[in-house]
C-alpha cells in the first residue's frame, strides 16, 4: 500500500491551507473533505474580515478559491469522510465512511467545529434568512433592524455588544438569571442602552414572516411557564461549539472535546498535527484558522524531513522528550 506523506482531514480554511502549503513543499499531499466541504465558511453569507478582499466575498466563493488554489499546486482532494483513524502505530492509518483505508507519514487534523443548535422548530429552516451562528460575519446585514441574542456565555454577550454597532436593539435571552460571561463583558453589557435581557426564558420556536425570513420567537419562561411572542428580525445564537473530534477520542490528547495542540499546532502524538477550531475555541476566524493551517504545514514538513534521517521512533521520543531505550 502507498503511504501517504501527509493526509490533511477536514476542507476549512486550515485545511485547505495545509494543502497549499504542503503541496508547494513537494509533499503530495491528501486532503479528505469530510461532509461539508469549507465547513462553516461555506455557511457564511458574505466574509468582510478576510484580509485581501476589501469588498468582502460570499463564503462559499472563498471557500472554492481556497479549493482552487491547493489544488494548483498539487494538493489532490477525496470527497469522503474519515470515521477512524488509528495514530497508536506509524505509519498512521486513516480510514474512510467509503471503506477505504489510507497510511499516513503525517496527519493534519483540520475537521473544525459545528456551532451548538437550538434545536427548536424554524432554526433549520431560517438559517440564514435571519437565524445566524455568526455576529461578525452577520451583523451588518442588520443596521437599523432589532435582533436577539440567545446564551449567556462570553461569546453570546461579546457578540451581542457587537452587534449594537448595527442592530437599533439587542435583546439577549438567557436561560437562567445570571450571565456566564467575564464581568467585564457583563459590565459593558449592562451599560450598553442599546442591550435588553429577558431572564429565565428559553426559546420555544423560530417564527417566520410573510417574506420566509424572521419575524418573531416564541418565548418560554422556565420559572413561571408563561409563553410569548416576541417580535425580531433576527436571532443570533451562540450556546456553544461542538468540536468535531468524536474520532479522535482515546487516540489524541483532548480537552473539552478540542485536540490539544502547543504553540507550534503539535498534538500529543508526534507527526499529527492540528489547526483551526478543532483546537481553537477563542478565536474562529478564518484568518486564524489559516494562520494555523499554515503552522501545520510546516511543521508537517519538518517532521518529514526529521523522519527520513532519523526513523519515527527516534524523532517520536525526541519530539516527546524521551530517552530512547538502548540509544
Ligand atoms: P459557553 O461559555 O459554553 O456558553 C454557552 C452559553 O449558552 C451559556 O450561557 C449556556 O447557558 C448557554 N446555553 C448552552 N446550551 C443552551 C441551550 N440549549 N439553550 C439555551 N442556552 C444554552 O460558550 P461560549 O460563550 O461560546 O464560550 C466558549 C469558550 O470561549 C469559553 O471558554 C469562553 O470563555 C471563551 N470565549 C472567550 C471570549 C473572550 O475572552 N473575549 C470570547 C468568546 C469566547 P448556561 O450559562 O446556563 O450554561
Amino acid at each position: 500500500m502507498t503511504i501517504e506523506n501527509v493526509i490533511i482531514i477536514g476542507s476549512g480554511p486550515a485545511g485547505f491551507t495545509a494543502g497549499l502549503y504542503t503541496a508547494r513543499a513537494q509533499l503530495n499531499p491528501l486532503l479528505i473533505t469530510g461532509n461539508e466541504i469549507g465547513g462553516q465558511v461555506a455557511l457564511t453569507h458574505e466574509i468582510e474580515n478576510y484580509p485581501g478582499f476589501p469588498e468582502g466575498l460570499p463564503g462559499p466563493e472563498l471557500v472554492e478559491r481556497f479549493q482552487k488554489q491547493a489544488e494548483r499546486f498539487g494538493t489532490r482532494i477525496e470527497y469522503d469522510y474519515v470515521n477512524e483513524v488509528d495514530f497508536h502505530r506509524h505509519p498512521f492509518i486513516v480510514r474512510t465512511q467509503s471503506g477505504k483505508e489510507y497510511q499516513a507519514r503525517s496527519v493534519i487534523v483540520s475537521t473544525g467545529a459545528t456551532p451548538r443548535k437550538l434545536q427548536v422548530p424554524g432554526e433549520e429552516e431560517l438559517t440564514g434568512r435571519g437565524v445566524s451562528y455568526c455576529g461578525t460575519c452577520d451583523g451588518f446585514f442588520f443596521r437599523g433592524k432589532e435582533v436577539v441574542v440567545v446564551g449567556g456565555g462570553d461569546s453570546a454577550i461579546e457578540e451581542g455588544i457587537f452587534l449594537t454597532r448595527f442592530a437599533t436593539k439587542v435583546t439577549v435571552i438567557h436561560r437562567r438569571d445570571e450571565l456566564r460571561a467575564s464581568k467585564i463583558l457583563q459590565k459593558r453589557a449592562f451599560e450598553n442602552e442599546k442591550m435588553d435581557f429577558i431572564w429565565d426564558t428559553v426559546v420555544e420556536s423560530i417564527n417566520a414572516g410573510e417574506n420566509n425570513a424572521v419575524a418573531s420567537v416564541t418565548l418560554r419562561n422556565v420559572k413561571t411557564g408563561e409563553i410569548r411572542e416576541f417580535p425580531t428580525d433576527g436571532v443570533f445564537i451562540f450556546i456553544g461549539h461542538v468540536p468535531n473530534s468524536q474520532i479522535f477520542e482515546g487516540q489524541l490528547e483532548m480537552k473539552d472535546g478540542y485536540v490539544v495542540t502547543n504553540k507550534y499546532m503539535h498534538t500529543s502524538v508526534p507527526g499529527v498535527f492540528a489547526a483551526g477550531e478543532i483546537q481553537d475555541n477563542r478565536f474562529r476566524q478564518v484568518a486564524s484558522s489559516v494562520g494555523q493551517g499554515t503552522m501545520a504545514a510546516m511543521e508537517a514538513e519538518k517532521f518529514l524531513a526529521e523522519l527520513e534521517d532519523k526513523g519515527y521512533e527516534q524523532v517520536r521520543a525526541e519530539m516527546l522528550g524521551l530517552e530512547l531505550a538502548g540509544a
